[in-house]
């Protein structure tokens, strides 16, 4: 009997209501691997998807902090423990207003078959909080990631659960969320990834999501005869990954013409070469500022309340939040000729967007495959803490490099295998998920 994808919905609806992105994510991954389950007899009568979408634990807590008037705040501490199959659970912490139980599920979910592609021991998990660290002083920041951990320590461990940055939690934040870790637990040890060079961190995990959404896009260019060099790319976003994203370009010869905030974006025809590349990196990260400054510093045009899409380019590189680039926006890029959408972000393209791209023959990289080398890169970092050791530049960048091509290799291979030539969504999907149904099946019912 077929398996019935919209009955396995509705109750997925049912137990979790109210959260649309963990459904529109659970959608996805489900509508792709129907025939593994019609399949494969063994993993459909064993409920590995039912068990797959009910994360093993979570973890919600108050987060009291005193912000510089002295005042009292309360902000929502999570961690979604979303599954252990294969490795202690990993994933990033998300310090946005947006965040809630649903939003970290879609991406703990999400995360599972991320971190399967990858090739390492990692299992998959999200948290994070509904606090703002836009606006406020260094000193609210630490406080605030002080509180947190006092109470997220207990439930984590270098063998246990290892967190690292997402949206709004980069390397300030995980100093000192590391600071405090360290004090209460009295060890210092590989419990957080994305740390300073000098105390644990790897060389080339800040790059590494941008850097590998750009190896990604390359491999599947290549599988075509063809490259990013000479290629104009829109970029959206302006944080960690999207800077990366741009560096990379520049590096393989490309030309990045936007970025962009909540705000808007900026259009910059010359390209964001590394020089102003450079003066975006302390605009963001050092001054804290908004992408409109680049207008005015470099004396392009910024385009308040918009988002990049309606650019004429060849690639595009969503790199700033889900669900970001909308049916209208796809449109665009398909009658704009743009030949490659790659996913720097999670799940920023909508589902609609998803299948127009695939019924036009635009090339199209998901995020779970595509954004994998951040969590592979502290995969990496692990294991350099494992082991006492310190890679240089190099090598860390020559491991993520091979590590993308392995990933690109597995999807449109399973994509192949399967009946669905080129959908790399399909074979992502498909090759992570049979990872960690396989070891499940082994490990009984837990
Ligand atoms: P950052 O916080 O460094 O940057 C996020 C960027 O996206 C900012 O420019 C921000 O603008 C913009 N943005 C955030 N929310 C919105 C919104 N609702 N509308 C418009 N713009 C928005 O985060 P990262 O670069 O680390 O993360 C970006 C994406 O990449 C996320 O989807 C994340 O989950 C994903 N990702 C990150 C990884 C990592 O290693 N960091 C790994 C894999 C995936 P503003 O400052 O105005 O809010």
């Amino acid at each position: 009997m077929t398996y019935s994808v919209s009955a396995f919905m509705e109750q997925v609806a049912q137990r979790s209501p109210g959260e649309p992105e963990f459904h529109q994510a659970v959608q996805e991954v489900v509508e792709s691997i129907q025939p593994i389950l019609d399949a494969y007899p063994d993993i459909r009568d064993n409920s590995v998807m039912e068990r797959m979408v009910e994360p093993e634990r979570v973890i919600m807590f108050r987060v009291p902090w005193v912000d510089d008037a002295g005042k009292i705040q309360v902000n929502r501490g999570f961690r979604v423990e979303m599954n252990s199959a294969i490795g202690p659970y990993k994933g990033g912490l998300r310090f946005h207003p947006t965040v809630n139980l649903g939003i970290l599920k879609f991406l703990g979910f999400e995360q599972i078959f991320k971190n399967a592609l990858t090739t390492l021991p990692l299992g998959g998990g999200k948290g994070g909080s509904d606090f703002d660290p836009k606006g406020k002083s260094d000193n609210e920041v630490m406080r605030f990631c002080q509180s947190f951990m006092n109470e997220l320590w207990r439930h984590i461990g270098d063998r246990t659960d290892v967190p690292a940055g997402d949206i709004g939690v980069g390397s300030r934040e995980i100093g000192f969320l590391f600071g405090q870790y360290k004090k209460l637990a009295n060890q210092f040890s590989g419990v957080l990834t994305g740390k300073g060079h000098g105390w644990g961190g790897s060389l080339i995990r800040p790059e590494a999501t941008g850097y590998g959404t750009i190896y990604f896009a390359e491999e599947m260019l290549k599988a075509k005869d063809d490259s990013i060099y000479k290629k104009s790319c829109l970029v959206s976003g302006s944080g960690n990954v999207a800077q990366y994203a741009v560096e990379n370009i520049n590096r393989i010869g490309g030309k990045a013409v936007t970025l962009s905030d909540s705000g808007g974006y900026i259009y910059d025809k010359d390209g964001i070469d590394d020089e102003k590349l450079a003066w975006v990196k302390d605009l963001k990260n050092v001054r804290r500022g908004r992408i409109r400054d680049y207008a005015e510093r470099f004396g392009v045009d910024y385009f308040e309340g918009k988002r990049p899409w309606a650019v004429e380019a060849d690639c595009a590189f969503p790199c700033a939040t889900q669900n970001e680039l909308s049916l209208q926006d796809a449109k665009r890029l398909v009658s704009n000729n743009v030949i490659l959408v790659a996913e720097g972000a999670n799940m920023p393209t909508v589902p609609d967007g998803v299948r127009l791209f695939q019924d036009e023959g635009t090339l199209f990289g998901p995020g779970k495959a595509a954004n994998a080398g951040g969590v592979a890169t502290s995969g990496l970092e692990m294991s350099q803490n494992a082991g006492h050791a310190v890679w240089d530049r190099n090598t860390v960048d020559k491991k993520l490099r091979n590590i993308m091509v392995d990933i690109h290799k597995s999807c449109y291979q399973a994509a192949e295998a399967h009946g669905t030539p080129g959908n790399y969504v399909a074979g992502a999907n498909i090759a992570g998920f049979l990872k960690v149904a396989e070891a499940m099946l082994a490990q009984g019912v837990v």
